[in-house]
């Protein structure tokens, strides 16, 4: 038997999270957002929920071409834009659209040799500071790529530091619209968060919106709100179950460092997964653990291929039972990636990005 660990990936909650994203801009269009191999859901399985989408938009050209060979002929945008020359070439051919965020860029457009000229994303640092051009550069690049024949359409982007906080996005949002009110062009503005909570803000501004996390199941402001409350579902489950039990007395130590301690009896479950897994080394003490669908605690350190959990409120379970580290239980009960994130100090983003390539995924309909 193999080792009993598997990521399933929910194709249906997929699409019903993608619907839910959309319907906080009903008249713009949505891009999924599949970089990183879909938030390490798989791209190809996350295409198969994400069908409804407008358009597909990564970072990876690999990952570009994967998708055209599986017969998407809508827009793939590349939010990076191209890295070297070269990738104009493969944009020209499969028909990307791409991001420009530099002079570089610009360069690079102004020597390429194409047939049909590209559609281009120009983008704007509005306050974020890693791409985009500042505002007072912004118009010199528009007017430089508007003059260039390899350049089709120019459409407007930017990106928001802080939609999921109190800071909020009305500086970013004016230091847009100062500099491109006047100019041409479909606009893309909103990551998941700025699509969810300043829907009101964004909805004249939108052409398009640009959701990730909260396609794959998480709010992209926990714990001010949960994946429920915005009406999400999990799109992946990390499952294991129980391969030993452990019956300890009062002052038995778990694990590496011996950093939990028995106050009294104790039965404790060895579960097949560690951070060799992808789940986090970070998880501590008392990090929620389903086991046969009850809430259960993590103890003491996550080891490579192995944690431990506290049975006390599942006195049934014993070997092979099922855990779910984060997703939903086979009973229906659900355990949220983000308070699993929460309890590692991280974002749910990571967990689902680092999930390890040793662990089986399979797709399911649910
Ligand atoms: C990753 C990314 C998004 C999606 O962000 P989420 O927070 O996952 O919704 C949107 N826009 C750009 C440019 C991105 O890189």
């Amino acid at each position: 038997m193999p080792r009993p660990i598997l990521a399933t990936i929910h194709t249906a909650a997929l699409a019903h999270n993608f619907a839910r994203a959309r319907a906080f801009a009903p008249d713009a269009r949505a891009w999924a957002i599949v970089k990183a191999n879909a938030y390490g859901h798989g791209l190809v399985r996350a295409f198969e929920g994400l069908r409804s989408a407008d358009g597909f938009a990564l970072l990876d050209l690999a990952e570009a071409q994967a998708l055209r060979s599986l017969d998407w002929r809508g827009p793939i945008l590349l939010l990076e834009g191209c890295f070297e020359a070269r990738d104009l070439e493969l944009c020209s051919r499969l028909g990307l659209w791409h991001v420009v965020h530099c002079n570089e860029q610009i360069d690079m457009l102004a020597a390429h040799k194409t047939q049909l000229p590209h559609r281009v994303f120009l983008k704007m640092n509005s306050g974020m500071n890693r791409l985009g051009f500042k505002p007072e550069r912004f118009r010199a690049a528009w007017i430089r790529l508007n003059a260039l024949p390899q350049v089709e359409e120019i459409s407007l982007m930017t990106h928001f530091s802080d939609a999921d906080g109190a800071k909020g996005i009305a500086a970013q949002l004016q230091a847009f619209e100062a500099v491109t009110h006047d100019l041409p062009g479909e606009r893309t503005l909103s990551n998941s968060a700025g699509a969810l909570r300043h829907a009101d803000a964004l909805a004249e501004r939108s052409d398009w919106i640009r959701p990730g996390i909260a396609v794959y199941g998480s709010a992209p402001d926990f714990p001010e709100h949960s994946a429920a409350d915005w009406g999400l579902l999990p799109t992946m489950t990390l499952a294991s179950k129980i391969i030993a039990v452990q019956q300890l007395v009062a002052g038995d130590s778990v694990g590496y460092g011996s950093s939990f301690t028995a106050d009294g009896p104790l039965r404790i479950g060895v579960v097949a997964c560690g951070y060799a897994d992808g789940y986090p080394r970070h998880c501590t003490t008392g990090t929620p653990v389903l086991v046969g669908g009850v809430r259960c605690r993590l103890l003491g350190r996550v080891s490579m291929d192995m944690v431990t959990v506290d049975l006390t409120p599942a006195p049934e379970a014993g070997m092979g039972t099922e855990v779910i580290l984060w997703g939903r239980a086979s009973s229906g009960a659900l355990l949220p990636i983000d308070e699993v994130a929460m309890a590692a100090g991280t974002v749910a983003y990571e967990l689902m990005c680092a999930l390890s390539p040793r662990v089986p995924l399979l797709a399911s309909d649910w």
